[in-house]
């Protein structure tokens, strides 16, 4: 589980995140939306610690994770992927060394394994025919789909999204969706920051509305798109409309 106690996140004397409260099953798939500026980065760049907490705590596992540091902080992140909007393939790798990368020089996994693991997690992601072709050699939906593939190596519990298909040309969201459809609920945790309503309506066990740095409504995806409760939950869907 992930659990955010009275989150407080502030760059100088600016508050972006603002007693955020909020506990994720294992196993869940949970969307966070709202409007642009509102914290819905900054939330999901806390649980693995790209950011740093000013207030409050969160909680992996009922572990609480505030400052730890070396082998413990690489066992936290070993146990969350996350996926970025910009895919950062190291571009001088080809998509199998990109996924192996990782395996053989933080986790020890022998080369041949790493091979074998990189193999299979691109055939799952439906480009078991790239394994030697390079980041410049793929479509921006090939290099996301290599970016999750990546994620998923070391076998984490949680995988974070952060706007996985905003980047893409709209022909190239759908199969970056369809790899996500296809993680969700195969007992990973997902927290995915998206403005793919349908994907939240289709996938989503709940969905998560921010604005201002504060959480205003928590509800499932059917109740949150038919009766969202908060005024500016309705204000921020009518403005997708
Ligand atoms: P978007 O939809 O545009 O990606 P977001 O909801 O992800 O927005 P964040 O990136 O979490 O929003 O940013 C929340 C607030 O924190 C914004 O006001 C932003 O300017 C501020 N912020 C984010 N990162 C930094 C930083 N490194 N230094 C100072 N302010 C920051
Ligand atoms: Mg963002």
């Amino acid at each position: 589980s992930v659990e955010f106690r009275n989150v407080v996140k502030t760059w100088g004397s600016h508050r972006v995140l603002n007693n955020i409260n909020l506990t994720i099953a294992p196993g869940e798939v949970v969307t966070i939306l709202g409007p642009s500026g509102s914290g819905k980065s900054t939330l999901i760049r806390l649980i693995n610690q790209l950011e740093t907490l000013s207030g409050g705590e969160i909680l992996i596992d009922n572990q609480p994770t505030r400052a730890l540091q070396g082998r413990k902080l690489r066992q936290l992140r070993s146990r969350i992927g996350f996926v970025f909007q910009q895919f950062n393939l190291y571009p001088h790798l080809t998509a199998g060394q990109n996924i192996t990368l990782a395996l053989t020089s933080v986790y020890g996994v022998d080369a041949d394994r790493a091979r074998s693991r990189a193999q299979s997690l691109l055939a799952q992601v439906g480009l078991a025919d790239k394994t030697d072709h390079y980041p410049s050699q793929l479509s921006g939906g090939q290099q996301q789909r290599v970016a999750i593939a990546r994620a998923l190596a070391p076998s984490p519990q949680i995988l974070l999204f952060d706007e996985p298909t905003s980047a893409l040309d709209p022909e190239m969201i759908g199969e970056v969706l369809q790899v996500m459809k296809g993680l969700a609920h195969s007992g990973i945790t997902m927290v995915v920051v998206t403005h793919e309503m349908q994907f939240a309506r289709d996938i989503a066990d709940r969905v998560v509305f921010i604005d201002g740095g504060e959480i205003l409504d928590i509800a499932p995806p059917q109740t949150f798109f038919t009766r969202p409760a908060h005024p500016r939950a309705r204000r921020f869907l009518q403005t997708l409309l």
